[in-house]
């Protein structure tokens, strides 16, 4: 018998200084829809998250707690576990940096690459982040600022062992154009380059000051930082150099690091530059996807705004939370978190267009044929195109999921339950049991049976209690393989068809719970005033014809690169890709968006004003947007489009 294919998937491990924020259940909910998916695809799996324990500032932490770092760690990761829990996360090991098989790995891959010379002592002097706990140079810092959080950076000057990843610069290029796969999404690829070719120096890979850590093994007064032995987790997990390394050997180089933007920087020069001083293969791909604004918002313990998973899945269920980060937001960007828009999410796909369908269904099985389902009539013209339509929806599915898609992988999914809804509509077994047709009832109802049947398999790594509860229903078991999905007409006869609660209640919203933005007052003033107003509108507003409004072209760009301008906090200077060609543009949304989170951005432009000079800058075009500063927002295509697009 044949290996089966393996499939390595890992998430980053957790920093345990406070409890987990809805940022960490995102990144988690995808690796684990991922894992469950490459599962059901019959792949053997290993899924892998856990724990980042060392570093000063759990050191201080604790301190302040007036607890042991060991005893402080030791409950938040409890709390780890018991959020993963809730979430449904399947992972198959948690590693934490403070398990004895990592912290003697770490110890080995250091002392490997100082007999290597890879790793040679010398005078560190210079800045260092401690939350982040990364160092910097002058250069890369804002005002003293850290470049990655914006918190001051401390001065340092002490002896220490640096890494020679200056030695890599070249090799990982080299690797990165070899391996287009490796780094995703391709916004970052480029952020990767410019860093690397921006000069790359050799890293300080240990402190004296930090006792909470891996000491250096033939000279423990220094501790090796933290980044070094953190990342070497990917390969501890698996047992690599102890007696035991069928792990590793079965699994490593792993198929996918799923890490957050702001630490692509260690997992794609860092980290592989260790591989290949190791001689060991780099992982297969590493993706970094954006991060969640609250309401709009960065998220910040000073501004309030931190959402706690806890409590959202206390009020809507885990299943809902995975569906709306997976369909909600486009991964590899940052997306926004609401409430109303994870209400309008469950209440438009999950209650109404999954849940009716499987309420209507149920329901009329319960009434026509509530033994089991019966010989079936012939198949028709409408099922023979529900038949095509569920192919063509699971063929997508697979590809978007492999393409980092899972927003687009869902909507394609969406489009055949949407239809199935439509079918029943438009079949009417409501009328076939009045004309007592019950050889084309007993079809229509199992073809919708089937459309549910099918989309229980895809919606296993995404709603895996809901699919299972669905699954039940149907009078099938609760596990089920990628294949049966692609077989039409797969749900046995005979099968009793279950009536059950709703799976997605609608959520009724509390008007008062809305906060202040809903007009409803307005609409409540009295008839003159509500009708008067519409017509002030018609007078006030200047009207063009059609051919004035044709006059102006606007197009779709796709910004390419983005940076500020010198002397304004509002002004930013972008390239931006046409398809044909590329413009430079002036845009005062420098409040709103920070320059990395535009770049690789589609945005709407008007790309036939006369081009104007800003601070000395010439825009050759203009960005669509409404509100202002740092409400200020970019209009995006819904899906993305060629650079380029006419919009019209
Ligand atoms: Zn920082």
């Amino acid at each position: 018998m044949n290996h089966k294919e393996t499939f390595y998937i890992t998430t980053p491990i957790y920093y345990p200084s406070a409890k987990l924020h809805i940022g960490h259940a995102y990144c988690t909910t995808i690796a684990d829809a991922y894992a469950r998916f490459n599962r059901l695809r019959g792949k053997d799996v290993f899924f892998l998250t856990g724990s980042d324990e060392h570093g000063q500032k759990i050191q201080r932490i604790a301190e302040a707690q007036g607890m042991n770092p060991k005893e402080y760690v030791d409950q938040i990761v409890a709390s780890f576990k018991a959020l993963w829990e809730r979430l449904n996360i399947s992972y198959d090991d948690f590693i934490r940096t403070t398990d004895k098989h990592h912290e003697v790995l770490v110890q080995k891959i250091f002392q490997i690459l100082y007999e290597k010379g890879d790793i040679y002592k010398s005078t560190y002097k210079g800045l260092y982040c401690t939350p982040c706990e990364a160092f910097w140079l002058e250069r890369q810092t804002n005002d003293g600022k850290c470049p990655d959080c914006g918190r001051p950076v401390e001065e340092v000057e002490e002896e220490s062992y640096f890494f020679r990843l200056s030695k890599y610069a070249e090799p990982l290029l080299n690797y990165y154009k070899e391996h287009p796969e490796f780094l995703q999404p391709a916004a970052r690829l480029k952020e990767m380059e410019s860093f690397i070719k921006s000069g790359l120096e050799d890293l300080c890979v240990s402190r004296t000051a930090v006792t909470w850590g891996i000491s250096v093994p033939f000279d423990p007064k220094h501790s090796i930082y933290v980044w070094f032995d953190a990342v070497v987790n990917y390969i501890s997990a698996l047992g690599y150099l102890t007696n035991d390394d069928t792990l590793y050997k079965k699994y490593w180089p792993a198929d996918l690091h799923l890490v957050g933007k702001e630490i692509m920087r260690f997992h794609t020069i860092i980290w592989p530059a260790m591989l290949l001083a190791l001689d060991l293969p780099l992982p297969k791909t590493v993706f970094g996807h954006g991060w969640l604004v609250i309401e709009g918002e960065k998220m910040s313990k000073s501004k309030g705004n931190v959402v706690d998973p806890n409590l959202l899945i206390d009020e809507f269920g885990a299943d809902a939370i995975r569906y709306f980060l997976l369909r909600e937001i486009t991964l590899g960007s940052d997306g926004n978190f609401s409430r109303d828009s994870l209400i309008r999410r469950i209440n438009a796909d999950l209650a109404n267009d999954l849940g009716n369908l499987i309420h209507r269904t149920s329901s009329m099985y319960e009434k026509y044929f509530p033994e089991a389902i019966p010989e079936l009539g012939a198949e028709e013209e409408p099922e023979k195109e529900l038949a095509e339509l569920a192919k063509k929806a699971l063929a997508e599915f697979e590809t978007l999921i492999d393409s980092y898609e899972p927003q687009n992988a869902l909507e394609s999914l969406w489009v055949l339950i949407r239809r199935a809804n439509k079918y029943l509509d438009s079949t009417a077994p409501w009328t076939l049991a009045k004309n007592k047709d019950y050889p084309r009832l007993a079809r229509v109802l199992y073809t919708v049976g089937e459309v549910l049947r099918i989309a229980s398999v895809a919606l296993t790594p995404i709603l895996p209690t809901s699919a299972a509860k669905i699954r039940v229903q149907l009078g099938l078991s609760a596990d089920c393989t990628w294949e049966e999905a692609k077989v039409w007409n797969g749900l046995p006869v005979g099968n009793r068809i279950l009536k059950a609660e709703p799976l997605f209640p609608r959520i009724e919203e509390d008007e008062k719970e809305k906060g202040p933005v809903k007009p409803a007052k307005e609409v409540k003033s009295t008839k003159a005033e509500a009708t008067k107003k519409p017509e002030a509108t018609v007078v006030t507003e200047e009207q063009i014809e059609f051919d004035d409004f044709l006059k102006v072209h606007l197009k779709v760009a796709t910004i390419l690169t983005a940076e500020r301008i010198k002397g304004s906090d509002k002004l930013l200077r972008l390239e931006a890709d046409l398809g044909t060609e590329k413009r430079q543009i002036v845009a005062g949304i420098g409040k709103a968006y920070s320059p990395e989170e535009l770049i690789g951005k589609q945005v709407a432009i008007v790309t036939n004003l006369k081009p104007r000079k800003i601070m000395g800058l010439e825009s050759q075009a203009m960005i669509i947007a409404a509100g202002d500063g740092s409400t200020l927002a970019v209009f995006n295509p819904e899906k993305p489009v060629k650079a380029g697009s006419i919009i019209g």
